[in-house]
């Protein structure tokens, strides 16, 4: 498990939480749309293309806060 992490708001939590049970990787589940690294260390949407690509961000695409 990783550490809890504080979240700007409920969106960036929900899509930021693997909580499924076909997925082991939050890069291989479809519902999941970001990588909240270590501890919040840094924001990446994730491009599910099969690897582990991933856009780095610096604002929270749903309620605009810088992360
Ligand atoms: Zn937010
Ligand atoms: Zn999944």
């Amino acid at each position: 498990m990783s550490k809890k992490i504080e979240y700007c708001c409920d969106s960036m939590k929900y899509f930021s939480i693997l909580n499924c049970d076909l997925h082991k990787s939050k890069y291989d589940c479809p519902d999941v749309l970001i990588d909240s690294g270590e501890n919040g260390a840094f924001y990446r949407i994730i491009i599910h293309d099969g690897g582990t690509s991933g856009i780095e961000i610096n604002f929270c695409p749903w309620c605009g806060k810088k992360l």
